[in-house]
C-alpha cells in the first residue's frame, strides 16, 4: 500500500499503515469501518492501537453507521479559506451507530449568512449521516460534511419514494398468495429487506430489485408467551425473530411443533403453510415455523441480526 497521508479536516496529517489503509479504502467505496480492540471496543476511525491501554487492535473490521450521533460542537460563523464549507458550519465529534469513538467531522447544516448564529437544532443528539463525494478517492474528504437525518415525512425528495411502499406491500401479498416470499435488494447496503416496503429505511433510499427469499430459516431471537393468543395453538406459545435464508431483515412469527422451553436462538425452522386452498394475500398463510431437523447454526452467523 502506498503510503497515504491521512488529512483530518483539523489539519494534521500523519503516514498511512493497514489499519487506516482500509479505512480508507471503504471510505472510498462509501462504507464507514472501524476496528475491534481486544477489549472489544470498536475503534472509529480505526486506529492500530487501542488508546486506552496501547495493546494493538485486533484487525477485525465492522462496519458502522452511517447514521450517527452528534456528541459535542463548536459552531464556525465565518469559516476561513482552508475550511471544508464556504457557509457557516460546525466541528463535531460524531460517533457514528457501533461505533464507540467518535470522529471530529464537518456537519453542515444549511445556508447560513455569514456570522449566523449557530441555529436550534444543533445540539448533542443531532442524528446525522455522511454525505459522500461522487467521485471518491480514497481520503477523510471522500465525506463532505455530515448532514442531519432526512425525515421521511418532511422532505418533499421523498414525497415520491412514500408512494412506493403501497405498492411494493402489495406485490408482497399478490406473491404471497402464491405461496412466494419476497423481498427487495437495497442498491446501497445490498441487504434483502422482507417483507419489502419500497425503500430501505437504513440508507434512506428506494428499492426495487425484487428477490425471492427461502420459507426456511433461523431463530435469532424468541419469546415465551403465557397469555392466550388466537394465532397460536396452544399455551405457553413461541413468538420468534425468524432469519429467512437469503433475507437480512428478521420477521416475527410463531414458532411451533416443539415444546416452548425447547426452543432456541440458531434453530432451523421451516414454514408450515396452510392447506393451499386457504390461501390468500396475507401472511397467516404461514400458520407458524416448525423444526425443520437440520442442525443448530453457530451464534457469529445470527448475531448481527440480533
Ligand atoms: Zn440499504
Amino acid at each position: 500500500m502506498p503510503n497515504h497521508i491521512l488529512e483530518f479536516p483539523g489539519g494534521y496529517t500523519r503516514s498511512v499503515g493497514p489499519v487506516i489503509g482500509r479505512f480508507l479504502s471503504e471510505l472510498r467505496d462509501g462504507r464507514l469501518v472501524g476496528v475491534k480492540t481486544q477489549a472489544g471496543k470498536v475503534l472509529f476511525p480505526p486506529v492500530e492501537y487501542d488508546p486506552a491501554n496501547g495493546h494493538e487492535v485486533t484487525g477485525e473490521f465492522v462496519e458502522v453507521g452511517p447514521v450517527g450521533t452528534v456528541e459535542t460542537f463548536s459552531w464556525v460563523p465565518e469559516p476561513l479559506p482552508a475550511h471544508p464549507l464556504d457557509r457557516p458550519f460546525a466541528w463535531a465529534l460524531i460517533r457514528p451507530d457501533g461505533a464507540d469513538t467518535a470522529i471530529l467531522h464537518a456537519l453542515d447544516l444549511g445556508e447560513f449568512e455569514r456570522g449566523a448564529k449557530p441555529p436550534k437544532r444543533l445540539k448533542a443528539g443531532l442524528r446525522v449521516r455522511p454525505e459522500y463525494r461522487a467521485e471518491r478517492k480514497g481520503d477523510i474528504t471522500d465525506i463532505v460534511a455530515f448532514r442531519p437525518e432526512v425525515s421521511m415525512i418532511t422532505s418533499p425528495t421523498r414525497l415520491e419514494y412514500d408512494l412506493q411502499p403501497g405498492k411494493a406491500l402489495d406485490r408482497f401479498f399478490e406473491a404471497v398468495a402464491e405461496g412466494k416470499i419476497l423481498g427487495h435488494r437495497c442498491g446501497v447496503c445490498d441487504k434483502v429487506i422482507v417483507p419489502m416496503a419500497g425503500f430501505c429505511a437504513k440508507d434512506g433510499v428506494p428499492t426495487t430489485e425484487e428477490v425471492e427469499v427461502a420459507d426456511t430459516g433461523t431463530v435469532t431471537t424468541f419469546a415465551v408467551n403465557n397469555l392466550p393468543d388466537p394465532r397460536a395453538p396452544e399455551v405457553p406459545f413461541v413468538s420468534a425473530y425468524v432469519l429467512l435464508d437469503g433475507a437480512d431483515i428478521t420477521l416475527l412469527t410463531l414458532v411451533a411443533g416443539i415444546p416452548a422451553d425447547q426452543v432456541r436462538m440458531g434453530m432451523r425452522v421451516k414454514a408450515a403453510w396452510k392447506p393451499r386452498e386457504e390461501w390468500g394475500p396475507t401472511l397467516s398463510n404461514i400458520r407458524w415455523f416448525e423444526p425443520s431437523g437440520e442442525p443448530d447454526v453457530p451464534f457469529e452467523t445470527i448475531e448481527e441480526y440480533l
